[in-house]
């Protein structure tokens, strides 16, 4: 099986490095699978999960957004926060989610900014759905 090298950069440093049969994701428009050979290109990431199959495994990866660059030998991820899915804190996320509903039901509060309530919604929701995979 042809192989391809992913690596997940964040401004922390790397999370991940692997060589991969297939990269798989959500960009903002849409469902994206990346294989060896896959054209050049940039595309902007959803929250989401980064899924990367080889050898009949299958590792998942939350991602905070950011920016997938593939390249003729390598993908890139480059997002603003990313965890292997072993790495995911539960409790942490479970409670980030309880303070992103809270505000977010605070309705008549005109001082709760609803953008990034709801952001940091997604991503606890992101990372409990991919620490359990
Ligand atoms: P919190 O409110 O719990 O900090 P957050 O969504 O605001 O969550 P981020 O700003 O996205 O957190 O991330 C800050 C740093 O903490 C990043 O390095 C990220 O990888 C890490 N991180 C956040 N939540 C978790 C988690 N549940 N498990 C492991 N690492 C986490």
């Amino acid at each position: 099986m042809k192989t391809i090298k992913v690596s997940v950069v964040t401004p922390d440093g790397p999370v991940y490095e692997s060589d991969v049969e297939m990269v798989s994701t959500k960009a903002l428009s849409g469902e994206l699978g990346i294989l060896p050979g896959h054209i050049p290109m940039v595309a902007p990431l959803q929250i989401g999960a980064v899924r990367l199959i080889s050898g009949g495994n299958t590792e998942y990866i939350a991602v905070s957004g950011g920016l997938l660059e593939v390249r003729p030998e390598q993908v890139t991820i480059l997002a603003q926060a990313a965890e292997v899915s072993y790495e995911i804190d539960v409790d942490r996320a479970l409670k980030a989610k309880e303070r992103a509903e809270n505000l977010l039901h605070q309705q008549k509060q005109e001082n709760v900014d609803f953008k990034r309530a709801e952001l940091a919604l997604k991503r606890a929701i992101n990372r409990l759905d991919v620490a359990g995979k």
